[in-house]
């Protein structure tokens, strides 16, 4: 279960998909969340969400300090209460390359469920609450891409470029559906009765 797992990068079309909410708490969720802390990890990411390893359902992993047991998984979020704003730079492991200062929400208030189904709710400022709602975009087809000004997609152009040409590199467009000749006139008038 889940050994091709890896993370896709922009401008992979399932990146850009509204994720679906998890009903199903089984097993398969659990390697799936587990799969997806080893990748970030491997990575040296802070936050992952399932759009990111092809899974176009809402659940996200995260670990905002690195340590083994701070490791966080949330199924079915929900951010309430936004108050206040700041602007901070994030990185997106589905974006090589780019760094981006981004607005978000100061403080935010979380529920969500966690692998067995069960409700969480959580209240922070700062740097969790960034994840969260970095995350939450992923779940909901948003990318760093999409939160860039015209400023910052200009410097950004290049690696935005790459990141393309190595995509349509490793998949090539289908081939046109081969030419048919149009059929000449049936010469319906002809026809006897
Ligand atoms: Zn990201």
């Amino acid at each position: 279960m889940f050994e091709d797992l890896k993370i896709i990068l922009y401008p992979d079309p399932r990146l850009k998909k509204m994720s679906q909410p998890v009903d199903v708490f089984d097993d398969r969720l659990r390697v799936l969340a587990s799969c997806m802390l080893n990748l970030m990890r491997e990575a040296k990411g802070v936050g992952l969400a399932a759009p990111q390893v092809g899974e176009n359902i809402r659940l996200f992993v995260m670990n905002p300090t690195g340590e083994p047991g701070a490791d966080r998984v949330y199924v079915n979020p929900v951010l309430l209460d936004p108050d206040g704003e700041e602007e901070s730079e994030e990185g997106c492991l589905s974006l090589p390359g780019i760094h981006l200062n981004v607005v978000r929400s100061k403080q935010i208030r979380l529920q969500a469920q966690d692998l067995d189904g069960k409700r969480i709710e959580e209240v922070a400022s700062g740097f969790l609450p960034r994840v969260w709602q970095h995350e939450t975009d992923h779940l909901n087809g948003t990318l760093l891409t999409d939160r860039m000004g015209p400023v910052a997609r200009m410097a950004n152009r290049r690696i935005l470029n790459e990141l393309k040409e190595q995509y349509e590199a490793l998949n090539p467009p289908p081939p046109p559906p081969p030419k048919t000749k149009p059929k000449p006139p049936t010469g319906r008038n002809k026809r006897k009765p």
